[in-house]
């Protein structure tokens, strides 16, 4: 981590923010600088995300200095900001970006052709509905995967000491090129992203129509859940969609088709092999939010209906040192209680939180 001495972070916003809290909180001892609006660098050094800041206007002043430059702005501000940044910053300096999709990025880096200054692309794949410094949070990058797009001109030492400032906060590193980044977004990402907004498009209007409003008045369970991320907003996603349309529109085909053929199958016997493959293939899916590349290990714990249930069973593995990497709650019915599902990174911890809440009476076991 300490490879980097001198970081400038140029948007502090909540993915800017949330790397400069998760920095410090990881013990880094070395400078962070924001580049941010006036309003913004002040609130982002009150929260401790940077020490000290510039406008835009002067990043110039900003950059000298600089080992590792993080932009964090709007994917157009970076391919505006992009060519000025490599252009002014030391010999040696290694400049990454967060932008959420990659091959204009860094074509745009590549077309500057500077060569003892390096450009390694990046995307964390964490984020939040929230946005701004004041959203920010230093547990952001926990277990998420950052995909990193490797870049033969920057030297091994910089792609080293890259991956180890992200696992340093606690990210999980991936390479991908960014051809194959832009593709997978848009598979994972990008389509569903389309497909909820135009689901409830289509169901909002017909609920207009029809002016009674029982669309929506039924529409609060499955479809509310499939359907989260209609309420994404349009500034972050505008960028997206300009900067990948071709991959966007050649999924969307691949959707369209895919949606005709199991539409055909509708009402005969082959559509159960639709569902059976889709079963399938769901399962073998991560279950975190943030995307394991491995599969945690997991237990289920049958939690009775009364306060505190939950705070008693973190607290009994707290106690015991077995972190707890991901929880859901995956039924509750009133009296009844529910069933917890306890992801853990290792096996061990796994069988060891197992142990520990079944010696508590609590009814645990493997899935
Ligand atoms: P954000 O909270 O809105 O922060 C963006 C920052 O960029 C703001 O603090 C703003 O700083 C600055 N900015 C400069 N020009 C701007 C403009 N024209 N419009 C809006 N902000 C501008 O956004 P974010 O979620 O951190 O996203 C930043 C980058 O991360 C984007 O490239 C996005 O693609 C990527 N990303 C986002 C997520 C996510 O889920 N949110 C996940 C992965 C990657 P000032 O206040 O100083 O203007």
């Amino acid at each position: 981590m300490e490879f980097f001495q001198h970081v400038v972070i140029i948007g502090v916003g909540l993915i800017g923010g949330s790397m400069g809290l998760a920095l410090r909180r990881a013990g880094y001892s070395g400078r962070i600088v924001g580049v941010s609006r006036e309003k913004t660098v002040a609130t982002a050094v009150e929260l401790g995300a940077i020490e000290s800041g510039y406008t835009y206007e002067q990043i110039e002043e900003a950059l000298p200095g600089a080992d590792l430059v993080v932009m964090c702005t709007p994917i157009q501000h970076i391919l505006d900001y992009l060519p000025r940044v490599l252009e002014t910053v030391d010999p040696g300096t290694l400049v990454t970006d967060v932008g959420s999709t990659k091959r204009r990025i860094v074509e745009t880096a590549a077309d500057v052709g500077r060569d003892d200054a390096f450009f390694i692309g990046g995307h964390p794949m964490a984020g939040s509905e929230k946005s701004g410094v004041n959203a920010a949070d230093p547990f952001l990058f926990q277990n998420a995967i950052h995909i990193l797009v490797p870049d033969d001109k920057a030297p091994q030492e910089h792609h080293q000491a890259l991956r180890e400032l992200l696992r340093g906060i606690g990210a999980r590193v991936m390479e991908l090129s960014a051809d194959e980044h832009d593709t997978v977004v848009a598979a994972i990402s990008h389509l569903p992203q389309l497909m909820a907004t135009s689901l409830v498009e289509m169901v909002g209007r017909m609920d207009e129509q029809a002016g009674d409003g029982h669309f929506l008045s039924l529409a609060a369970g499955g479809f509310r859940d499939l359907t989260r991320i209609a309420s994404s907003s349009f500034p972050m996603w505008r960028d997206i969609c300009a900067t990948n349309s071709d991959r966007i529109e050649a999924m969307i085909a691949q959707f369209v088709a895919t949606l005709r053929v199991v539409g055909g199958n509708v009402g005969s016997e082959v559509l159960e092999q639709d569902f059976d493959f889709a079963n399938r293939v769901r399962d073998t899916i991560p279950r975190d939010a943030k995307g394991f590349i491995h599969k945690l290990s997991e237990i289920l714990v049958v939690a009775e209906d009364r306060p505190g249930v939950i705070a008693e069973i973190a607290g009994a593995l707290a106690a015991l040192e077995v972190n707890i990497n991901d929880i859901e709650v995956m039924k509750v019915r009133e009296g009844e209680g529910g069933t917890l599902r306890l992801g853990f990174d290792h096996e061990e911890a796994a069988e060891r939180a197992l142990a520990i809440l079944n010696d508590l009476g609590h009814r645990a076991r493997r899935p």
